[in-house]
């Protein structure tokens, strides 16, 4: 077992912001990366992906938890692995939920592909062409983002879409727009 710390973009943004090289084989160094970042995304309930940059390696692997939905508490499934993920098409982009274990606390709604078409390699190496849909482009889109230095933030379309959740008097969580925490 080995987790890692995970990269926080308000103490180390440019190692956020660094593009990732491609792996092109995958060897005992990509095994091992793999399997650190497996343990450290379960060690993580409220993560659904997690990139290799954040956890400081530019490599461009991605793990992604499929079956995960903004709107059930259905425990999504067990971590895959894209490895040198490549968007061949992209399509339905809607606005939906997005959270990113680099920014604990913050969400937003940001705009991204609900049908995304993706080639790349598996943990093992063999060769994937998949299509993902809904919930699960819009994850997939997220990770692949990472690869590139890309965050949840640069797909915003406006201030207001990105909140806090909060508790309310009641527990029952409410959300927070970021526009209004800073105008406190
Ligand atoms: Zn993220």
């Amino acid at each position: 077992m080995a987790i890692r710390d995970i990269v926080l973009y308000k103490n180390n943004e440019k190692v956020l912001r660094k593009k990732s090289e491609p792996v092109r084989v995958v060897n005992r160094r990509v095994k091992k990366l793999i399997r650190d970042l497996k343990d450290t995304l379960l060690d993580r309930p409220d993560g659904v992906g997690l990139a290799a940059p954040q956890i400081g390696v530019h490599s461009r692997v991605a793990l992604v938890r499929l079956g995960a939905h903004s709107d059930d508490d259905r425990e999504p499934d067990p971590p895959i692995a894209l490895i040198d993920p490549e968007i061949v098409e992209a399509g339905d982009d809607k606005k939906d939920f997005d959270g990113c274990l680099s920014f604990p606390g913050l969400f937003a709604e940001t705009v991204r592909p609900h049908r995304l078409r993706v080639k790349g390699l598996d943990e093992w190496g063999k060769p994937f062409d998949r299509v993902f849909e809904g919930f699960d482009a819009v994850v997939v889109h997220h990770e692949i983002d990472h690869l590139e230095g890309i965050l949840f933030i640069d797909r915003i379309k406006s201030i207001e879409d990105l909140y806090q959740l909060r508790e309310d008097e009641e527990g029952r969580l409410v959300r927070v727009p970021v526009s209004a925490v800073g105008a406190r």
